[in-house]
């Protein structure tokens, strides 16, 4: 029987983030060892989901060791790191050895002494498991694609979605493509095209633009059978490490004649287009105050809510979660049935319990990791609603029925609005995030949320408009406002390019 190593290890690293990321914000989130994890993972849409359901078909012994994500945030602490790679690395050795490895990682996560922390994890397992062992890696496409990654794996397989809705059939993908290695059937490898750009393709927007047109032509590529995968990956910008940006990766067939060349091309091409696209900008961002006012001005007699997404303080791209520039703006506005999606703030939440539920209190909101993005902290008074432990069970398209831990939860209302507060960060995605808490964000007149995109998959279809605010946090896409020290120059939009070759 195929021995088939399988593995979540994944972070996107916000480099701008003073929140370092331990083992202990991995445990907070998604932590599963072993035999743990079939029971968490089975029948869901999920990586690891898919990944159980192709080794039943295709008869693999699946090794799966760990399922390892942390919320984004900064910095990961160099024990989490060597703690991580170690399960995933000893476990080639207690099995005594592998046919093959389908790691799930996300492409973005930096390591204290390595920058390029999914490159280390595959050049080790490389070494380890020696050349002629197929690797293939499924990756958020917000990862930043490096060479090492390229040359360690035989194919880096992108989500196709933004939302990530595919992590399921990228999966599927992977697996299909080492079947068919084990099989002698192909020899697949990876071409890597980057330009000097640290971001690009609309930051990854899927429902139309640059990148939409790129992903439906690698998946008509891909259909056409010449090439393996053909992902593109937006990148992630907000990571100051020299191998930033945009970038393509290519999985073709060693073995057949040719096909490296049009790999190279093809990547190449698409590269080109990024660049030309570099420019292009779906969204127009409104300040918080502007969001409040439209939102105040349209409240009456509505029967879905307007969605103001904060994208700036985005805890799923390594925002604090805390910042209170916008909630100030809708308090300010005095707006009436309300809900606002969250502050993540445990001291806030532990002031509310001592008040008691049901009960008014002041306590300090928010502000705390850093008052000069986004927003200090507020000091309100409202009535304490609900306290719970942060179970959420995300059955929307984004979380495919996992069970979800924010830790202890609070619903405290100021004037008209629900805010919810959070102990363990994280975006919201799902409604559940509101209605474990007892709020219906179908029946508000306006809904926050913390979230750059991904929001869109569950909020957008109960919206009556979605609207983006830039409240100058840490996910903010004005770039000059970061200090980048480490990232390749001269990089585009930092500097004046004359040639955007890489
Ligand atoms: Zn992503």
């Amino acid at each position: 029987m195929r021995r088939v190593l399988c593995a979540v290890m994944a972070h996107e690293t916000n480099t701008f983030s003073k929140d370092p990321t331990d083992l202990a914000a991995f445990k907070r989130r998604d932590f599963y060892l072993g035999n743990q994890i079939p029971e968490a993972r089975r029948g869901t849409r999920s990586n690891f989901g898919g990944s159980f359901e192709a080794a039943d078909k295709f008869g693999w012994q699946l090794i799966h060791p760990i399922n390892a994500s942390a919320n984004p945030s900064g910095t990961v602490t160099r024990e989490a790191f060597e703690y991580l790679v170690g399960q995933i690395l000893d476990a080639v050795d207690q099995a005594g050895g592998i046919d093959a490895a389908l790691l799930h990682l996300h492409g973005a996560m930096v390591a204290e002494g390595f920058e390029d922390a999914e490159g280390e994890l595959l050049r080790r397992l490389r070494e380890k498991v020696g050349p002629k062992v197929p690797i293939a890696v499924t990756l958020d496409l917000h990862g930043n694609i490096t060479p090492l990654m390229a040359e360690s794996a035989n194919a880096l397989i992108a989500f196709k979605t933004y939302p990530h809705i595919d992590q399921y059939e990228c999966a599927w993908k992977g697996a299909e493509i080492l079947e068919r290695a084990m099989n002698g059937e192909i020899e697949p490898r990876v071409v890597l095209a980057r330009r000097a750009m640290l971001t690009g393709l609309d930051m990854g927007r899927t429902q139309g633009g640059p990148m939409k047109e790129l992903v439906d032509q690698g998946i008509a590529l891909e259909e056409k059978g010449d090439l393996l995968s053909v992902s593109v990956f937006a990148g992630f910008p907000h990571s100051d490490i020299r191998e930033v940006g945009p970038s393509v990766a290519i999985a073709y067939d060693a073995k057949a004649a040719g096909r490296a060349e049009e790999a190279r091309a093809t990547a190449e091409r698409f590269m080109d287009r990024c660049w030309e696209t570099r420019d292009f900008a779906a969204l127009t961002f409104l300040t918080p105050e502007q969001a409040a006012k439209k939102a105040k001005a349209e409240e009456q007699g509505v029967t879905k809510p307007l969605v103001i997404a904060d994208y700036t303080d985005n805890p799923g791209g390594g925002g604090y979660g805390d910042t209170t520039a916008l909630l100030k703006a809708m308090i300010d506005a005095d707006l009436q049935n309300a809900a606002f999606h969250a502050i993540c703030d445990p001291e806030a939440i532990a002031e509310g319990i001592k008040a008691g539920v049901g009960n008014t209190a002041t306590i300090s909101v928010g502000g705390k990791w850093d008052p000069t993005k986004g927003g200090g902290p507020l000091t309100l008074t409202g009535k304490v609603r609900v306290i719970n432990d942060g179970e959420v069970w995300a059955y929307g398209p984004m979380g495919g029925g996992v069970r979800r831990e924010y830790g202890l939860s609070m619903v405290f209302r100021v004037g008209g609005i629900d805010i919810v507060f959070i102990t363990n960060n994280g975006q919201a995605l799902d409604l559940g995030q509101y209605t474990a808490l007892g709020i219906d964000p179908a029946r508000k007149a306006t809904v926050a949320v913390k979230s750059m995109h991904h929001f869109r998959a569950a909020f957008q279809p109960i919206s009556r408009e979605v609207i983006v605010v830039d409240s100058n946090s840490l996910c903010s896409e004005n770039f000059k406002t970061f200090t980048f020290k480490n990232a390749h120059r001269p990089i585009w939009p930092l500097d004046e390019i004359t040639d955007p070759s890489r």
